[in-house]
């Protein structure tokens, strides 16, 4: 089973992952969490996709495609994978098809994850996620707040901002790629017949374990 989940920044991507990867034991393959990673680590490749995150801008192609294509071979044998954060734009999805191709693989649904503008950057704001990477549990300091202020509620580490969430000019680019980049991957694979659009919103009280139920009522 492999799935992608596209949704612009905020909208709960990496929980409505996890719950179905927890659920299901698919694997979630983060290519944001994959560079911070690498960030914290001070590897090569982190100090070169820090170069971008941290302006908010998407790290080039040929540095990212090579590296989802190298852990999608490491995960051959793995019953589910779920795309989170890839692809990005036109460019990388297409390349994923013919990575996809050539080992007679296909995705097999699109989640697209939708809220309201206002909610975003107030999520954004307010994400506060683990500082232990091996973790990476995230929390919301209003919707979902960890039982001790700072705390990790999973393993106890310090819960810690978002580098590219404390800086609104850097917000503000990631909203605007969201737009002109990522979007258009909705129609892309629409067209395929395989996206299923799943509203995240305050506004109806409809989180992240409803959208994952609803999805998965929906694929059976
Ligand atoms: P995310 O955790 O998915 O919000 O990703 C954090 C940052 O990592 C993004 O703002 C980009 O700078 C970079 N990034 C993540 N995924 C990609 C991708 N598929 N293509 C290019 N840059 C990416």
């Amino acid at each position: 089973m492999l799935i992608i989940l596209l949704g612009a920044q905020g909208t709960g991507k990496g929980t409505v992952a996890g719950i179905l990867s927890k659920e299901n034991n698919w694997i979630q393959l983060s290519t944001g969490d994959i560079f911070r990673e690498n960030i914290s680590k001070g590897t090569e490749l982190g100090v070169e996709a820090n170069k971008y995150i941290s302006k908010g801008c998407l790290v080039p192609d040929e540095i990212t495609v090579s590296m989802v294509e190298k852990r999608l071979e490491e995960l051959k044998d793995a019953e589910g994978i779920i795309l989170d954060g890839f692809p990005r734009n036109l460019a990388q999805a297409e390349k994923l098809d013919e990575m996809l191709d050539k080992k007679g693989e296909k995705i097999d649904w699109v989640i697209n994850l939708e809220t309201p503008r206002e909610e975003i950057i107030t999520r954004m704001l307010n994400r506060r996620v683990c500082s232990n990477q091996a973790c990476k549990a995230t929390y919301n300091l209003v919707l979902h707040p960890s039982k001790v202020e700072g705390i990790c509620d999973v393993c106890g580490s310090e819960l810690i901002r978002r580098a590219d969430d404390c800086d609104s000019s850097a917000i503000e680019k990631r909203l605007e790629i969201y737009d002109t980049q990522t979007k258009p991957l909705v129609d892309f694979y629409d067209k395929k017949g395989i996206v299923i659009v799943e509203e995240i919103s305050q506004k109806i009280n409809r989180f992240a374990e409803e959208a994952c139920k609803d999805f998965m009522s929906k694929i059976k």
